[in-house]
Formats: C-alpha cells, structure tokens, sequence
C-alpha cells in the first residue's frame, strides 16, 4: 500500500506533516512521489490564502478523474476554514481537523465522507486534543534542520490573520514532552531547532500556573545544551512583541545553544494602522523591544515581517514603515503584500490599495530593506563566523551555509560531507543579505 502527500503552507503544516507521514507508515503505507500508485492521497493545507485553496482544488480535480478507474482514497487536513470544509467534503473522501489524527485508521476504516470536526471545542477540549497529537512520533523534513512544536494555536486575533479560527485558542504543548523531543533530536545529529508556536512567548500561560513559562522552557533547553556538550541551536519563531519579556532575552545571552537570532514581527511601523490590525501594542512598545534586544544580545540579529498595503494604509502610514525599518536596522525583512484571507475579520473590509500601488511600496520597502541589512554585511567583511553548511550553493563548486544569526554564506568547497556540519568561515566578501567567506 502506497500515499502521496502535498504539503502546502507554513512551517507549523511542515511540522504537522511530520506527525501525519509517520503515522501513515505506522499504518503500514509506504510513501511514493507517483500520485497515479498511490492508494492514499492526502493534503495537508492552510486553507487561509486564496492560492492555496485554489491549489488544493486544482490537485483534487485531477487526482478525482482517476476515479472509476482504479480504488483510492483522498483526504484533507490542516489550517482548514469553517466554510471551506463544507466545500472540500464534496470533493474529497475525508476531511478532518489535525488533532484527530489518531482517528485517522478508524475514519479510514469506515471510509467516512463526513470524518470529524470540531468548530467550537472549549481550550480544555483542544487541549486534551493535542496533547494525543503532540505525542505521536513525528519526522522531521530535513537530516539535520528540525522544527518542534510547542504550542498550538492563538489568543491574538489580529484583523488581517484566520489561525485563531483555523487552530483555535493557544494551547501549550508539555514542557516535559519538549525537552525530550530536543534531546532525542540533538542525540541523532541535529543541530538547528526551531521551537514552532504561532505565539511562542506566551507559552505555558494558558495553563494558568500548572506549566513553566517560555524563559523557563528555554533555561532547560539551555542547561541540556551546556551538559550534552554536543554544538547545536535553538530557535523559536514567532514571538509577539506584546509578550516578549527580557527574561527570555537574558536566557537567550546566558546559553550558547541558545542562537543569537530574533524573529519579531512588526507588521506596521504606523500606530493607527496597528490599531487597524489589532497587534495590541504601538511602536514605541515595538522599539523597547528591540532596545532590550540590542542591549541585552549585542549579537544578535533580528528579522521580521511586514504587510504593505493593508487597508486603508495611506502614504503617511506607510511612510511611517520606512522610518521603522531604517530606525531597526533588520537583517531581513518578509514583506508581503496585503491580500484579504478568507475568515479574517479584515476579509469584510475594502481591499482599497490599489494592486499596482502595493507592488511600488513592496519594492520601495525593499530597497529600504537592503540599504540597512547591507550594513551588517559588509561589517562581517575580515571576522570569522562558524557556519552551519545546508547545502551547495547555485554557484558551482560552492557550499552554502548559515551564520548563527541565519545569514547566508557561501564558500569554495564541493566536499559534500559537510553538509549539516559546522565550518569556521572567514568572510572575504558581502552583498545585501549574505557574504562570501573562505573556509579556515
Ligand atoms: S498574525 Fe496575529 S492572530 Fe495570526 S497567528 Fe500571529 S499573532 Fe496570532
């Protein structure tokens, strides 16, 4: 018995694919990139962008013609909206919510049109929920690059995003259960770990008391790094500015696994236009943020993202966004262009920045970008940096790697046996996000 899996979105749907890939195989299915051998044909989606479901139906429609020919099963899961549900169920076999992935051999079984769904489960229920999902053996996309999951869902609602509706209310995974996942990953040769929430700083807060916070969580992550005496890093994306609390910087600059790297979204560098988007803080609470970062992690570098041409965002607003990005000097920058996703409360609002106005702000956003990350570039010029090689790089005869703070360097080498190995680089040359070094 053979599936075929498509994995479509963000990090968290990677991660969850890890958990559904191998519980599939623990059914006894081998996987297969031939969709037409396939007895099982999964997607698992984030029906929270337009050009995502567009994909999945286009996938549908093509696996579907099959039918009649030979016997197959199709299902979705993942970030699936209310209304989109509905809509799928009449396309494929099965869809369910992720968490009922331990349902998946039972719903199979009985080859449910209907599988299970569960639009308003209080905190407690989801909680209850994930912890089954959470325990399943998960795989991970990569040998030596692994995401762990912390935490499920958000208490956020900002005005332009659909996660609370696609994955609820936040819910923390058990310290316990974290650490010993990252111990087992760093005892199989894993050495770059990203901890995965879609709020991480406000870990372990809605188990009122009964679970450590997210400094607490990162010190133990800390001080087994210290003790295994193994090189490797942690990361965690993404944190909200709202939460994020110098404890966590000081934990962050007291261990060396702990990687010199922040990823805090700004969105808007406009107060008013925060408002609009429901961040629950303003730029000043922004720039106290990074002030702390810049002071407490004098090394770290610090990327973000940026929607441009959200609703109503005028020219002031978005003047306001360049000053930020000048005034914070980021390494790197996800600009996206506003686009009304589906379930959002700001999917009801006018789309009223025209399409070509959004292309000239992203690109003059991108210009701003490359004039401050080029900064930290060129100072890397003449310094050594120890590199995590990921792979060759598209000039021939080149490994690519990354710096602890995830810029990317490349250098003359072809021994392929470095990949997901640590190199000491000496940086001979710089462009707008990455350098060239020269391996010692
Ligand atoms: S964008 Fe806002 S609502 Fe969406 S996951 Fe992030 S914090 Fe939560």
């Amino acid at each position: 018995m053979k599936y075929h899996l498509v994995t479509l979105g963000c990090q968290m749907n990677i991660s969850d694919s890890g958990r559904v890939k191998a519980y599939i195989e623990h059914l006894g299915y081998q996987p297969t990139d031939n969709p037409h051998e396939a007895d099982l044909l999964g997607v698992i989606a984030c029906s929270v962008r337009q050009k995502a479901i567009d994909k999945v139906y286009n996938l549908i429609a093509v696996w579907n013609r099959q039918k009649g020919s030979r016997p197959f099963t199709t299902f979705l899961t993942g970030c699936i909206l209310p209304d989109d549900r509905e809509k799928f169920l009449k396309t494929f076999d099965m869809v369910f919510d992720m968490r009922d992935l331990t349902k998946f051999a039972e719903m199979l079984a009985v080859h449910t049109h209907e599988g299970t769904y569960y639009p308003r489960l209080s905190r407690e229920e989801q909680a209850y929920q994930m912890d089954y999902f959470w325990k399943l053996e998960g795989r991970q996309p990569d040998k030596f690059e692994a995401f762990v999951p912390i935490q499920n869902g958000c208490d956020k609602f900002c005005t332009y995003c659909a996660v609370p509706y696609t994955r609820g209310r936040e819910v923390s995974r058990s310290s316990e259960e974290i650490l010993e996942e990252v111990k087992c990953l760093v005892s199989n040769g894993f050495k770059s770990i990203t901890l995965l929430g879609q709020n991480v700083n406000s870990y372990g807060l809605d188990k009122k008391g009964n679970e450590i916070t997210f400094a607490q969580l990162l010190e133990l992550i800390g001080r087994y790094g210290d003790q295994s005496g193994k090189e490797f890093y942690v990361y965690f994306t993404s944190p909200h500015p709202r939460d994020m609390t110098d404890d966590v910087l000081h934990t962050i600059a007291k261990y060396r696994c702990l990687g010199k790297w922040i990823h805090i979204p700004i969105q808007s560098g406009d107060n008013e236009m925060l408002k609009r988007m429901n961040r629950k803080y303003d730029i000043d609470r922004y720039r106290s943020v990074i002030q702390s970062i810049r002071t407490i992690l004098p090394t770290a570098t610090i990327f973000t993202d940026i929607i441009v041409g959200f609703t109503g965002e005028t020219e002031e607003e978005f003047a306001n966004t360049r000053a930020a990005v000048k005034e914070f000097k980021y390494n790197m920058a996800f600009i996206a262009m506003y686009s009304p996703r589906p379930g959002a409360v700001s999917a009801k609002w006018a789309d009223d920045v025209p399409k070509d106005e959004k292309s000239r702000r992203y690109a003059v956003l991108s210009d701003d970008l490359k004039s401050v990350s080029s900064l930290y570039t060129a100072s890397m010029v003449g310094k050594e940096f120890r590199i995590l090689v990921n792979g060759h790089d598209r000039l021939d005869g080149y490994l690519s790697g990354l710096t602890e703070g995830k810029i990317a360097v490349r250098f003359k080498c072809d021994d392929e046996s470095l990949i997901g190995n640590f190199v000491n680089v000496k940086i001979v040359k710089s462009s707008d996000f990455s350098a060239e070094g020269e391996m010692l």
